[in-house]
């Protein structure tokens, strides 16, 4: 079981790879898909080994990204909370 779980707002994705660079054990890949725009904005490709360290989310410069940890509620209530905005 995966120890965390990351959160993507593709729409405020600037593509820099940052995230997928600094992600200590790979969770992250760019996607071939392109946001509203033009960048392509990660996507999590392995899933079970985020740990939730947020490490992604203290190296993006657009706040587009966060991970928080399974013990940690807190992250999944801002996820949904960040969704809920989005489609407002
Ligand atoms: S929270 Fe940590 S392990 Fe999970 S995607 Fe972000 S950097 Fe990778
Ligand atoms: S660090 Fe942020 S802006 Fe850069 S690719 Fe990752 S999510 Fe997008």
């Amino acid at each position: 079981m995966a120890k965390g779980y990351v959160h993507i707002n593709v729409e405020r994705c600037k593509g820099c790879a940052f995230c997928v660079e600094f992600c200590p054990t790979k969770v992250l890949a760019l996607s071939s898909a392109f946001n509203s725009r033009g960048y392509h904005p990660p996507h999590v490709v392995d899933a079970e080994k985020c740990s939730g360290c947020d490490l992604c989310g203290m190296y993006c410069p657009d706040f587009a990204i966060f991970g928080w940890k399974v013990s940690d509620p807190k992250g999944q209530s801002a996820a949904q909370e960040e969704e809920q905005e989005n489609a407002g």
